[in-house]
């Protein structure tokens, strides 16, 4: 077969930012072995996230130029509602500044103590703001999706009969709603398909319990849908997305993922009297329900990404993309999630750094080396993001320890992703040498954004640190 190349030209580039290891070494130690504290031009291949990191195309520049900054009424709100309506099926379209805001929204009206809202997967801002409306976050992830390095079609899907015992278990009244991620970003990126969306709907229509999509990856979910789902080979992506939507009373989205925005979210829903409670709260914290947190501009280029994103050779090249960097990881032995997902690489972090105990954060010790290594930036998907502490202070660790390279949309090319692949294989065949992190600081909540760590040998540490200063050139 013909190499799948990138569907596009360059028109316009920016620089990267080359440092050396000893640089790196100091740069780390200063952002407490945290990536998020680190600034992004100490950063060589940025693969912290692919949220609100893509390369917008020349027509959504075009958009901005033409967006319409009017408080009210702008027509870059009636593109915005109307691409909308036309994907989703759902004709009430309520813009936000992004994902984690229309969550907020819908939390705030439906959540609460005793209340339980039951999922795929949650993504880590969902269930922060369903836990700080004082409900509970449910995963109810099948069997397959358990298993990091087992291949599935749809290891995205949720566990059906699971997800009927807990609703005979709580009963469907503490149920407000029912959430499916597509794809599953916190289990790896993998698709749902669509036979496992409709039995859901199914289950939910049977108890009155509405269902939500978590859209932020539908147009990647479609593609999976598209190749390995009996039936969907013949069908464009829009009519995969629009059947997908059909089954849904309501979605959030980031526009920051699959509508190539550097800003943006959005809600769409069927029910008035939740829109307009959505709207009232919308004035409040976001703007007025055509603007939404967002400008006119902002609207535009959402609208024009969110038909872009549709296109299949882009899909293709994408799907693709993360496939060739996760195969190239298999064939030298490196532990990585199978198949690969859509947006991300991730590597399971226990099995590559089995001498590191889960609670000095190996996911987290794996994102420093690819840092001092090679200047990569990833994200820990394990305990740091996700444990709990029990009565004692013991660490309550997550499914997963996962570590995940997210590649930004149409921002690097195939050399980059080779150089990826080098700097993780020779991490992996020096594997023995890193070290475990202990936790210094941390806030309640989503602490993995600004937590403060340190190695846990520190008079090793120390030593490793004069020597990298030593390495410095005398400026
Ligand atoms: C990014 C993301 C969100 C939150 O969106 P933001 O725009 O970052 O607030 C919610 N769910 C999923 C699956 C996401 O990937």
């Amino acid at each position: 077969m013909q190499t799948i190349i990138e569907p596009f030209r360059i028109k316009s580039v920016e620089p990267i930012y080359f440092n050396n290891e000893a640089e790196r070494k100091l740069i780390l130690e200063k952002a407490f072995y945290n990536p998020f504290l680190i600034h992004s031009n100490d950063v060589l291949i940025d693969l912290l996230t692919d949220s609100g990191t893509s390369a917008m195309s020349s027509n959504q520049w075009a958009g901005i130029m033409q967006g319409d900054e009017s408080y009210a009424g702008s027509p870059s709100f009636f593109h915005f509602e109307k691409t909308i309506q036309d994907i989703t099926g759902m004709p009430l379209v309520i813009p936000t500044h992004q994902g984690r805001a229309s969550e907020k929204i819908l939390f705030s009206i439906l959540g609460g103590k005793g209340k339980y809202f039951v999922s795929n997967t949650l993504f880590d801002t969902t269930r922060a703001n369903i836990e700080f409306s004082g409900a509970e976050g449910v995963d109810l992830v099948c069997e397959e999706g358990k298993h990091p390095t087992v291949a599935a079609a749809f290891k995205g899907n949720m566990d059906t009969e699971a997800l009927k015992n807990f609703i005979a278990e709580k009963g469907a009244a503490n149920i407000p709603l029912c959430i499916i991620t597509v794809t599953n970003n916190s289990g790896g990126g993998q698709p749902v398909s669509m036979e496992n969306i409709k039995a859901v709907k199914k289950i939910c229509a049977e108890n009155n319990i509405p269902l939500f999509i978590d859209a932020c990856r539908f147009a990647e979910n479609a593609y999976f849908i598209k190749l390995r789902e009996a039936g969907y080979s013949d069908k464009s992506i829009p009519e995969i997305v629009q059947e997908l939507f059909s089954y849904a009373d309501g979605c959030t989205m980031s526009a920051k993922k699959d509508a190539f925005a550097n800003i943006g979210g959005f809600l769409a829903l069927r029910n008035e009297a939740l829109a307009q409670q959505c709207r009232n709260l919308l004035i409040m914290t976001e703007g007025f329900p055509t603007y939404g947190g967002l400008a006119g501009r902002d609207l535009e280029a959402i609208a024009i990404g969110l038909e872009e994103v549709m296109d299949e050779h882009y899909l293709q090249y994408r799907i693709r993309s993360i496939e060739y960097l996760t195969n190239k990881l298999i064939a030298a032995g490196v532990p990585v999630m199978q198949p690969a997902g859509g947006h991300a690489v991730y590597l399971v972090a226990d099995e590559f750094l089995p001498h590191i105990p889960i609670d000095q954060y190996p996911g987290q010790a794996l994102v420093a080396e690819l840092y001092v290594h090679g200047g990569i930036r990833s994200v820990e998907i394990g305990s740091l993001m996700f444990g709990k502490y029990d009565a004692n202070g013991k660490l309550i660790p997550a499914a997963l320890e996962l570590v995940r390279l997210a590649v930004p949309r149409r921002v690097y090319t195939q050399s980059h992703i080779d150089y990826v692949a080098e700097v993780i294989i020779e991490v992996f065949n020096n594997r023995n040498k890193i070290q475990g992190l202990t936790i210094v600081e941390e806030a309640p909540a989503l602490r993995h954004f600004t937590a403060k760590l340190k190695p846990v040998a520190t008079d090793l540490h120390d030593e490793q640190l004069k020597k990298a200063e030593a390495a410095l050139p005398v400026l």
